[in-house]
């Protein structure tokens, strides 16, 4: 099990905003900026350099989940960010995919 399919399980706690039959949505334990939101599909994709064709309307929902999580933390008009880590130098840590929603300042670019 990937450390986001033991959320999933409640095996590892965290602090959930909202979840449904495909995703899950909670806030990242290690906050980069004043909101910093994960959004974690239940099938384990490990990154986005593995989706295929069959995951399109899975990471198509994710992103409307991401605006709709966005406008219900109160980020929408001040504007986010969404960010996906794939591989080394993308800085994934987690090979489970997963959406940064991330807001609440103004954010730097480009990225480090
Ligand atoms: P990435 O580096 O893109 O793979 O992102 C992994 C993210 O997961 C990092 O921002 C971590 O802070 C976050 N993270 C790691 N463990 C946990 C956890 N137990 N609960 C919530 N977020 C976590």
């Amino acid at each position: 099990m990937t450390l986001f399919q033991k959320i999933v399980a409640r095996e590892i706690p965290a602090k959930i905003i909202s979840e449904d039959d495909e995703s899950i949505v909670f806030h990242d334990i290690n906050p980069q900026a004043p909101i910093h939101v994960l959004l974690v599909p239940k099938k384990p994709i490990p990154r986005l350099a593995e989706a295929t064709e069959e995951d399109r309307i899975l990471l198509g929902k994710l992103l409307l989940k991401a605006q709709v999580t966005a406008h219900a933390l109160g980020i929408s008009q001040t504007g986010f960010r969404i960010v996906i880590n794939s591989g080394r130098h993308g800085g994934e840590t987690i090979p489970h995919l997963h959406l940064h929603l991330l807001g609440g300042r103004p954010l730097g670019w480009p990225p480090g």
